[in-house]
């Protein structure tokens, strides 16, 4: 046997049962964005690398050492492995002129890639679901896409996530604070770590996103940021405020809360669990209302999220969320492989009214469809809660019999070939 392949590190398989898990989450995620009137947009999982340098901003993590990069073999074109989602969106709104006639609320699943270091909660293909809405400068968008999000948690059953509030401002206002904050550490060299040294006049705020604990003492005692804005700015923070006041959405305002992307300004905002250690954060967003000229389009104001879908679901089970039911309604019982031109319409016809059906199938090719026993031995585990019995006794007469494997175990009736739609709905 030659020797086997395995997954690159940090990239998972999500197999049976526990896909079941995240179809579940996608379902409810479909229909909480429907009743919010977001529209699904899905875009490319390579983008040109230009794009994430520009949108996210040189020095970032993401940009400065988590981007899986490529050169292109045919024309050269540097490209690179989406790492998040909201770049490509807004390249997507600006290259169709999504934005021409008012604004878009969009949501988009799918896998993201960065090279960090494998963890419990951190991967190097993880899945985010996200929700943007461009073309709205208003704080009641703000409010309302934070709203969509507590609306997603209580569908999903999703406990002991707190949410954390704070404004960023606008550029003069971070420019301003900007200067506070250098001159501040500046002061306190001796207690910076690398990362802090070179991001103190490259990025100083960065330096406020830190995972360094040594680094939170003078974190927390730096000048903040809201301290910086002025009455616009703070009309913004309080008008969003109070929506998700008399909405009764309970937020803690986190002063040091400053998100991983240069993009964002005013409103920024992170879901946050206790249960999942350090990898606490499973839903992060903000106003980004300078991304879209940034990438190329028209000014527009946006602002939107993203949850990661392994911490959601790694938090659910926590709580005590496993249980999905995977088990078909039927498991199809075919003594002999001659009788298959008259079993198989008889299970597309159940298939076809809703009902879930299992086909006994060997797994070798040459051997015959097996014993009866081994046939049952197999319908039970299956989960299903009937076997139907196509045996050619039954079959010779026009007919099936249909044996409870769960409720009622044991019972059994005759049905006939020609009625299935009759018998069929009792199987559901
Ligand atoms: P963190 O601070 O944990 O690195 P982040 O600020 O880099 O998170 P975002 O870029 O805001 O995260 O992405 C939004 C969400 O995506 C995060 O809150 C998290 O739930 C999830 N996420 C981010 N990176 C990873 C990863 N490597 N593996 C799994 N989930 C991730
Ligand atoms: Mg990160």
């Amino acid at each position: 046997m030659a020797d086997k392949l395995t997954a690159v590190k940090g990239m998972n398989d999500i197999l049976p049962p526990e896909s079941a898990r995240w179809e579940a989450l996608e379902t409810a995620v479909r229909e909480v964005m429907r009743l919010h009137a977001y529209r699904n947009i899905r875009t490319p999982i390579v983008e040109p690398t230009a794009l994430f340098v520009r949108g996210l901003g040189e020095v970032t993590d993401i940009v400065e050492k988590e981007m899986y990069s490529f050169e292109d073999r045919l024309n050269g074109e540097q490209l690179t492995l989406r790492p998040e989602s909201t770049a490509g969106v807004v390249r997507a709104v600006v290259e169709h002129n999504l934005l021409y006639e008012g604004g878009k609320r969009l949501y988009y699943m799918g896998p993201m890639f960065r090279h960090e270091r494998p963890q419990r909660g951190r991967y190097r293909q993880f899945h985010q679901i996200g929700a943007e809405a461009l073309g709205f400068g208003g704080a009641e968008v703000d409010a309302e896409i934070i709203l969509l999000a507590c609306a997603l948690w209580k569908a999903i059953g999703l406990q002991d996530v707190r949410l954390e509030l704070n404004s960023l401002g606008q550029p003069p206002e971070r420019l301003q604070h900007r200067a506070a904050l250098i001159a501040y550490f500046e002061q306190h060299a001796d207690q910076l770590d690398e990362d802090a040294k070179r991001r103190l006049h490259t990025n100083p705020l960065r330096i406020l996103d830190s995972k360094n604990p040594a680094m939170k003492a003078l974190n927390d005692a730096a000048p903040k940021l809201l301290d910086f804005l002025g009455a616009d700015s703070l009309a913004h923070f309080n008008a969003v405020r109070a929506i998700l006041d008399t909405n009764g959405v309970s937020y803690s305002i986190n002063p040091r809360l400053v998100r991983g992307m240069d993009y964002y300004n005013l409103t920024v905002f992170e879901f946050i669990t206790e249960r999942l250690g350090s990898q606490g954060t499973v839903c992060g967003g903000g106003r980004y209302d300078y991304l879209i000229g940034e990438i190329g389009g028209k000014h527009a104001p946006a602002v939107g999220w993203a949850l990661g879908v392994e911490r959601v679901l790694e938090l659910l089970k926590e709580q005590g969320n496993t249980a999905v039911d995977v088990a078909p309604d039927a498991y199809a019982i075919v003594p002999d492989a001659a009788s298959l031109p008259v079993v198989t319409p008889v299970l597309q016809t159940l298939r076809g009214m809703g009902v879930a059906v299992q086909m006994h199938a060997p797994t070798g090719a040459s051997e015959g469809m097996g014993s009866m026993k081994s046939q049952f031995k197999k319908a039970d585990a299956s989960g299903a809660r009937y076997a139907l019995v196509f045996g050619t006794d039954e079959l010779a007469v026009g007919q099936v019999t249909v044996k409870a494997l769960r409720d009622g175990l044991g019972e059994q009736r005759s049905e006939s070939l020609t009625q299935v739609a009759q018998w069929g709905h009792r199987l559901q």
